[in-house]
């Protein structure tokens, strides 16, 4: 899997410290949307009791005022990129929000905290990893949330359980298509 661009914690610093923003749309990722927005959403881990986790995850999200889960896949198993580790398990769930961008990355990232996630090793094990796959709509280049997922399109572990999901999705923008 070639994932040559990083996305790390350390970008996420850079881009806190820069006054203006760095997408191509300004604001985009502070606006929420007037009416309710399709969002799928990426979720894998390989760490303790992974279906445990992903159910409970998936409790989670629903639970959040402003986020409805409406569809969840099959799991998927997958090898582990990087370290020597144990398999993944994917799901990719749809739905719909009526929060901004920036606020579902906060609640996507509070559900990861809330189930132990460690950022420690880039592509090490983890026990929750829940990245945001597309919100209807948005466009983002800001390192803080890309959107669409800019490595959504190279994952089949993203690609196969979505397409489970919804045998009609397709992935907006550069390197997408039907998924
Ligand atoms: P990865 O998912 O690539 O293994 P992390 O989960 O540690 O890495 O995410 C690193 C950072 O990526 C997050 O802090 C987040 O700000 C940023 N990020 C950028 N775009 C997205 C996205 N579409 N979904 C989730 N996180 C994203
Ligand atoms: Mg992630």
């Amino acid at each position: 899997v070639g994932e040559g661009e990083g996305v790390g914690g350390e970008q996420v610093d850079d881009a806190a410290e820069e006054d203006e923003p760095t997408d191509s749309e300004p604001g985009v990722l502070d606006v929420a949307p007037a009416v309710e927005v399709a969002i799928v959403l990426a979720l894998g881990g390989n760490v303790g009791d992974v279906r445990g986790t992903l159910r409970q995850a998936i409790h989670d999200l629903d639970a959040v005022d402003g986020i409805s889960i409406t569809a969840v896949s099959p799991l998927a198993r997958t090898a582990a990129v990087g370290p020597e580790q144990e398999d993944f398990l994917n799901a990719v769930v749809l739905g719909w929000t009526t929060l901004s961008p920036r606020d579902l990355l906060a609640a996507t990232s509070a559900v990861e905290d809330a189930h132990g996630r460690v950022r420690d090793q880039r592509w090490g094990p983890r026990t929750l990893d829940l990245d945001i796959v597309t919100i209807e709509g948005v466009v983002s280049t800001d390192p803080v949330l890309t959107l669409p997922h800019p490595r959504a399109h190279e994952r089949a572990f993203v690609l196969v359980p979505w397409a489970q999901a919804d045998p009609d999705a397709v992935l907006p923008g550069l390197g997408g298509g039907p998924v």
